[in-house]
């Protein structure tokens, strides 16, 4: 009976949280670019590449499934570069898992916005200059976000 009395009063107050939230919906996104959500470990973002660590041996280009990552030959030379083209990027991060040199990042940064189609396509030298989030750089406040029974999500600084 108390079993049955508990699952009563919680399919209660979980009708009751729907019919609040309804009501009195609570704001989920944040004021961008003023507000930038802190994203968590794993995040798949832009992609930086450290020419100092890398070996060229290609597997990065290799195992791209979109045919994003290409490896660019310089004059003179044997091997090759990686260069990425975000055009058909799918940031699935294989090549930062298959690099044997840890030479590719997949960073937070998400809100690069390109004004021509063909910059989004990156030689070797573009691809290894540091990634920045625009937001940032104007100065936008980082959040976080958390859950809160009552009030739903919460944004709260980072
Ligand atoms: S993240 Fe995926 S799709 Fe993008 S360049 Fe790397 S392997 Fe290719
Ligand atoms: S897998 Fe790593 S080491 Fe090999 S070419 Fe790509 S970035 Fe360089």
């Amino acid at each position: 009976m108390g079993n049955l009395v508990r699952s009563f009063v919680g399919h209660v107050r979980a009708v009751a949280t729907g019919l609040r939230y309804l009501l009195l919906p609570n704001r989920m996104t944040v004021y961008y670019p003023e507000k930038l959500i802190e994203l968590p470990e794993g995040y798949r973002g832009l992609i930086r590449y450290y020419p100092e660590l890398c070996v060229q041996c290609g597997l990065c280009a290799m195992v791209c499934p979109a045919g994003a990552m290409k490896m660019y030959v310089k004059k003179g030379e044997k091997r090759g570069r990686p260069g990425v083209n975000y055009q058909r990027c799918i940031f699935c991060g294989f090549c930062a898992d298959i690099c044997p040199q840890n030479a590719l990042e997949m960073t937070k940064v998400h809100d690069v916005a390109y004004e021509k189609l063909e910059d989004m396509i990156l030689s070797p030298e573009e691809f290894a200059r540091e990634v920045r989030s625009p937001a940032l750089e104007e100065g936008a406040v980082k959040v976080k976000v958390i859950f809160s029974e009552e009030r739903g999500l919460v944004h709260e600084p980072a």
